[in-house]
């Protein structure tokens, strides 16, 4: 496997690759991504109209980066999970087509569509679709290019600039979320990430889920099973807490605070009042990090998040969080 390192950070995505080679070496993938996101709203900025209904704005921003917007087929649409798909047209002088899930939120669909609109900046290879053909779902390998795509797609749906505006007008926190993301049409979960992202102190927001380590949870699978038949697996296992699924921050939260992977929550966090009230719950608290003496004071934020999986447990839900360092 190839890798290259641009700008402090190593990618390994064939696309991601091409696309570092087709600007001559020297661009991080992050700068170019960037680039073409600017681009496309500086051409929207000139229609001099102010889009009032997001989802034609995505669609308006699609159409400049020469792709078309299409609703799937009913029968497309009931079978796929996906919010939408881009499908590359062979020539014809027709670039390629967006198709998207009526069945799915409009707020997911909008900033699914944004997300496509940056896969097709990237130069595709045949490689790359066998890479990601071979790499597990959700592996390191196949994150940079969705995690790139999610940058391109976060600032298309909601420009920082703007962003900021909105926050400033209605305050930073939860209350404000749903009077914000109505501007940008986007869902409950994207506007507070973006509120954290954007945040011009050290801030942070994500998503917490309430599970064991994978590890624990696949240790006493089937093989034990079938040497111990009687043995009850839940006597002694670890007992479930709320751990980091996603993490993203503001770019003067200190990296070294970043909560890592499986991190988990200590029982006394309002995150576990938040998932009994399914209310917003918030507390000044002091979190433990990694290492013995590492710890964060800040004032956080809680509440059950409006978008369950299906694997989501009823009495637990996954909950979102956002919090603002005090000290570090
Ligand atoms: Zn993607």
């Amino acid at each position: 496997m190839q890798i290259r390192k641009v700008g402090g950070r190593a990618y390994s995505d064939p696309d991601i690759l091409s696309l570092i080679d087709e600007s001559g070496g020297l661009l991080d993938p992050y700068s170019v991504v960037r680039q073409g996101v600017n681009s496309l709203l500086e051409q929207l900025e000139n229609f001099e109209v102010t889009f009032n209904d997001a989802f034609q704005r995505v669609c308006v921003l699609a159409s400049l980066a020469g792709l078309q917007v299409e609703p799937m087929n009913v029968a497309q649409a009931a079978q796929e999970r996906r919010d939408a798909v881009l499908v590359y047209a062979n020539g014809n002088g027709k670039k390629g087509v967006i198709f998207y899930n009526t069945n799915m939120p409009t707020p997911r669909v909008i900033f699914s569509i944004a997300h496509e609109i940056v896969h097709y900046f990237f130069p595709t290879s045949r490689v790359g679709a066998r890479f990601r053909a071979i790499c597990k779902e959700g592996s390191k390998g196949s994150r940079e290019l969705e995690m790139l795509c999610h940058f391109g797609a976060s600032e298309l749906a909601m420009p920082s600039a703007d962003f900021k505006r909105a926050v400033r007008r209605h305050g930073f926190g939860f209350a404000s979320v749903d009077a914000i993301r109505q501007e940008f049409g986007t869902s409950f979960e994207a506007c507070v990430y973006r509120m954290a992202e954007t945040a011009p102190f050290p801030a942070a927001a994500g998503l917490l889920k309430f599970r064991r380590r994978l590890s624990e949870e696949n240790a006493g699978g089937p093989t034990s099973g079938v040497l111990f038949p009687s043995k009850p697996r839940t006597i002694g296992a670890p007992a479930r807490k709320y751990r980091r699924q996603s993490f993203y921050y503001s770019e003067t939260y200190p990296p070294e605070f970043v909560m890592p992977w499986n991190k988990s929550l200590p029982e006394t966090s309002c995150v576990y009042r938040a998932a009994k009230t399914r209310a917003i719950e918030s507390a000044v608290e002091i979190v433990p990090l990694n290492g013995r003496d590492k710890f964060l004071a800040c004032s956080i934020e809680a509440f059950a998040a409006p978008y369950q999986p299906d694997n989501a447990d009823p009495e637990w839900p996954d909950v979102l969080f956002l919090l603002r360092v005090i000290e570090h």
